[in-house]
């Protein structure tokens, strides 16, 4: 039930795009698998916490 972003298709991205992008703002993690970014660890197979660069 507790699907990650990671398993989230294409065609579900689109459709839920509103929903998709609560969880992937703001972006404290990052998937190592795949590559994914979202806002909570539980959003994300295998996520790694990262802070922006802060190169302002
Ligand atoms: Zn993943």
């Amino acid at each position: 039930m507790a699907k990650t972003l990671c398993d989230w298709s294409r065609k579900k991205r689109l459709k839920k795009w509103d929903k998709y992008l609560r969880r992937v703002l703001p972006a404290h993690f990052v998937c190592r698998k795949c590559g994914r970014a979202g806002s909570d660890r539980k959003y994300l197979c295998r996520p790694e916490s990262v802070t922006p660069p802060s190169s302002s």
